[in-house]
């Protein structure tokens, strides 16, 4: 097909570094999975036992780099960090069985699911989408991305610290759907392509970043996704 003529410039494309190379990975769609940990589901008033994964998506050039100050988001007093294993697929598929569904992924990164928490509750109050309080501008916070063909395999600890304070410790494997369940899930709902990332749930311990202050979030093996907001 002919490169169309295009009546503005095109939009930039959004990627990401890749941890010892580099070329870089291109970002198409941002997929986040709701309440995949039991304690945070509780945290947020839910029963983990009672729900299959439900998704929500962020644009993909919401991706912020690893190292960023990006400034305080609009419309919010209260935004929050979300500590999250990020997947990005390297082949696409549709209707992906689960015991073939690694073989979709390219790497792993962390990340951090940024939330306007306030907005977050008055759309669930009002029973309105989740959209500006999960995907406004700079709220995806990704570190490198590392290569799952290099043996990378996503495990142990998910860490989150505000200043250096603690918030957010626990285990990967505390996920109530596996790496390979979220995309078998997620294949069912749309025909996952090369290029989409997926932020996979995050643990208990989701707090606020204030103006000023710096988050880092931390998963071993990882490369981590810092920002200072403000
Ligand atoms: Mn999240």
């Amino acid at each position: 097909m002919p490169t169309p003529v295009l009546v503005i410039p095109a939009p930039s494309q959004p990627s990401l570094a890749v941890a010892g190379m580099s070329a870089r990975f291109p970002v198409r769609r941002i997929f986040c999975v709701g309440r995949n940990y039991a304690d945070h589901a509780r945290e947020m008033g839910h029963d983990p036992d009672a729900e299959p994964p439900f998704f929500f998506t962020k644009p993909g050039d919401a991706v912020v780099e690893s190292g960023a100050n990006i400034p305080y988001p609009p419309q919010t007093s209260d935004l929050h960090h979300e500590a999250e294993l990020v997947v990005a697929i390297g082949m696409g598929g549709a209707e992906i069985a689960r015991e073939d569904a690694l073989l979709h992924v390219w790497g792993y990164a962390a990340g951090n699911d940024l939330t306007r928490r306030d907005l977050q509750a008055a759309a669930k109050s009002a029973r309105r989408p989740w959209d500006m309080a999960k995907g406004f501008d700079h709220s995806a916070i990704i570190g490198l991305v590392h290569r799952a063909a290099d043996g990378v395999v996503p495990q142990g600890r998910i860490r989150c610290m505000v200043d250096g304070k603690l918030t957010q410790d626990a285990d990967l494997a505390e996920m109530i759907w596996p790496v390979a369940d979220v995309i078998a899930f997620l294949s069912r709902f749309v025909m996952l392509e090369p290029g989409d990332l997926i932020m996979t749930g995050t643990p208990a311990g989701v707090g606020p970043i204030a103006s000023g202050q710096t988050c880092v979030v931390e998963i071993d093996g990882l490369s981590p996704a810092s920002v200072t907001v403000g």
